[in-house]
Parts: C-alpha cells; structure tokens; sequence
C-alpha cells in the first residue's frame, strides 16, 4: 500500500540523529521546558522570521493562547472557515469566544473575503486565517481588511510550516501564528507538540505565562493559565528534524508538481496552483472529483491510501450545529466536502509510487 504518510520508510540517517536526541535529553537529566526547548524556540522564530517563539504542547493550545493573549473573552466573536480540522474552532471555544463560520474559495479551499465581509458585526475581534494544505495566498488583502474592519488577524499554520507569502513567511504576517508539530504535519515531532510566533513582545510574554498555569514567577500566578509545556525530548527531536525540512519540503513542492502536469482525467478537477512557488507547501495534494467515493475505492484497489480533508464541515458537526455562519448559507464548503480527495505527497514518496499514483488516478472512469 502506498501510504499517505510513511514514517517507517525515513531515513536511517534522520532516526540516528533523532536517537542521539533523545539519549541527551536522558542524560540531561531536564525534561521540561528546558534549553532544547529554548533552543527550538529561536531556531523556530529565526525560520519564521519573527521575533519570539513561544513552545507549547500542541496546535490547539497555540491558537487558544493565541486568542487569550489579545483578550478576546466572552461575547465576542471570532470569524474562521469550516473547512478545517476541528481543533480550530475549538480553540475558539476554548477560550470563551464565539465562533463564526464564512464559506470557502471553490478554487483553492480557502476562506472567501466576500462571505467573511458578510460575517462581521460589532462584535467581531479577530479573523483566523488557516493556511488549509499549505497554502499561503492575498495575504495583502486580508491585511488590508482586517485594518479596514479593525480585527486582529491570527494566523493557523498549522498546515503551512515553511509557506510564504512574497518573502513573508507563514506565521509572521498576523498578529500571532500558531503552529502544530504533530507527528503528520510538514514539520512534526513523535508526539505532540506546538509554538505561537510573534512579533509582539508583550504577547509573547503573556504566551509564555499562560502555558505553564499564568505564572509570572515561580509561585506567582498572575493569569489564569493552563498546562500546555513543551517537553525536551520533543523539542531535541524536532531541532534535529529541522535540519531535514527545507529538503522535505522541496520534494512535496516536487510532487505536486508533477501530479499537476501528470494528472489528466476529465472527471477530475485540481486546486488551483500556487501563485508562486513557495506560497504552498503541499502539506496536503488534493483533487476533487464528482464520484469521489468511488475514486477513493479505485485507488485503494489499487494499493493507493487516500484520505478526506474534510469530509464534514464543522458546521454538520453534531456538536456544532447551531454554530453563527454567513447567512447566505456555505454551499461552497458543503460542495467540496463531497468532492475533496487527498493524495500521497509525503517526502518518502519514491517515483515509481508517484508514477503508480498517477496511472491509478488517470485509469479511473466510471
Ligand atoms: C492539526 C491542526 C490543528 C491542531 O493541531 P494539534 O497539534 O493536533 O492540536 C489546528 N489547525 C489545523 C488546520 C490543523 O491541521
């Protein structure tokens, strides 16, 4: 079975080094916030270009923090697309907002300003931008909106690490950026972990204070915090896995490329490609196609896992059902979550499995 993320198939090399972190971190005697973490977190503002990093102990708590750090509390709201993991609305919950759902671009998945525009009221703080699959894109734009409608602008990068926008990297352009590091992402540990990026020195410290339960000093809770520390051993293993990333990246904008000039079937459509090159990190490839179900089940005969990112909206969600929305309904989400199929991309991917997932999806028909 070609997989849609192959671990096992690493290099010897990366799990050497990935050991030899871990025995340090072991013999160091410090597993928690620590100097590996110190250390990732400059390495990971320096690769961001921002001026703080702050580890935390995954994407969710990132962008939790993210909107406690900029008071956004009870009663207000916080506008974000449906066609996302859950973890980004939850966080919104989480931090005692309101969220509120806008519709999505049919051509690239992304959130769409028009039905955002429809979705601000009075009580509107901030717009989440997620970065879905990778992709970075009109970053001036929302800029310029969040500017015109005075809304802080919190980046999800999830998806993204290593996207950006006209030299601008994912993560630096809003307010706050919020990375996960779970295993599957672009950039991931061996377990959980995350980091909020930042400009904004008041920010940051606050940040720093509400993962380990508010504290100012030992002792001294000045928030109401929460317990979201980002271990050693975690941070060892992804300061070495850095090191292989730009490389890793580059074979999933590799990839992409050749299932764009590859892929011809006149009953699938793709995503739009990047406007430049390094606006997408391929974090995920996806298709769309009108028998979608039946596409997945002609690729898994023919050894091809693929997977739905996503299959239902946050709003069809039976936790979320009264979730606020663009009034003029989400018809473009509803559309892709029926059509949306992702395929294999992952840096392990040899050729001759991208060729087989290749012939695989151009022999489909119905
Ligand atoms: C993975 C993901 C998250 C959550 O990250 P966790 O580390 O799993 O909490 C948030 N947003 C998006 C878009 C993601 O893909």
């Amino acid at each position: 079975m070609i997989l849609m993320n192959d671990f096992k198939s690493e290099p010897e090399k990366l799990r050497v080094v990935m050991l030899e972190a871990t025995r340090r971190v072991i013999e160091s005697g410090w597993y928690v916030l620590g100097q590996e973490v110190e250390k990732f977190e400059k390495q990971w503002a320096s690769f961001c270009k921002t001026r703080y990093a702050v580890g935390v102990g995954n994407g969710l708590d990132a962008l939790e923090i993210a909107i406690r750090c900029l008071y956004i509390d009870v009663g207000d709201e916080v506008i974000t697309t449906p066609m996302t993991a859950f973890a980004t609305i939850l966080a919104i919950m989480r931090a005692g907002a309101t969220p509120v759902v806008a519709d999505i671009e049919p051509e690239t998945g992304l959130l769409s300003m028009e039905s955002v525009e429809r979705c601000v009221t009075p009580r509107t703080k901030a717009i989440i931008l997620v970065h879905l699959y990778g992709q970075v894109r009109n970053m001036d734009a929302w800029q310029m909106f969040c500017r015109r409608h005075k809304l802080h602008l919190i980046e999800d990068c999830a998806q993204a690490h290593g996207a950006s926008w006209q030299g601008r990297m994912a993560g630096s352009i809003g307010v706050a950026g919020a990375f996960s590091f779970y295993p599957t992402k672009n950039l991931g540990g061996l377990g959980d972990a995350g980091m909020l990026v930042t400009q904004n020195e008041e920010l940051a410290q606050l940040a720093s204070s509400l993962r380990n339960y508010g504290q100012s000093e030992r002792y001294y809770h000045t928030e109401i915090g929460l317990n979201s520390r980002l271990d050693e051993i975690q941070a060892a293993i992804l300061s070495e896995r850095l090191k292989w990333f730009p490389e890793f990246t580059r074979r999933r904008q590799e990839i992409a490329r050749i299932y764009h000039k590859e892929i011809h079937n006149p009953i699938i459509t793709h995503l739009a490609e990047p406007d430049e090159y390094d606006s997408h990190v391929y974090h995920l490839f996806v298709i769309k196609c009108s028998q979608r179900d039946a596409l997945k089940n002609h690729l898994k005969n023919h050894q091809v896992q693929t997977h739905i990112h996503y299959p239902i909206p946050v709003h069809h969600q039976k936790s979320c059902l009264n979730l606020r929305r663009d009034s003029q309904g989400l018809l473009n989400t509803e559309h892709h979550a029926t059509q949306c199929l992702s395929l294999p991309c992952h840096p392990q991917l040899s050729e001759k499995q991208l060729e087989q997932v290749v012939d695989a999806v151009n022999s489909f028909h119905v």
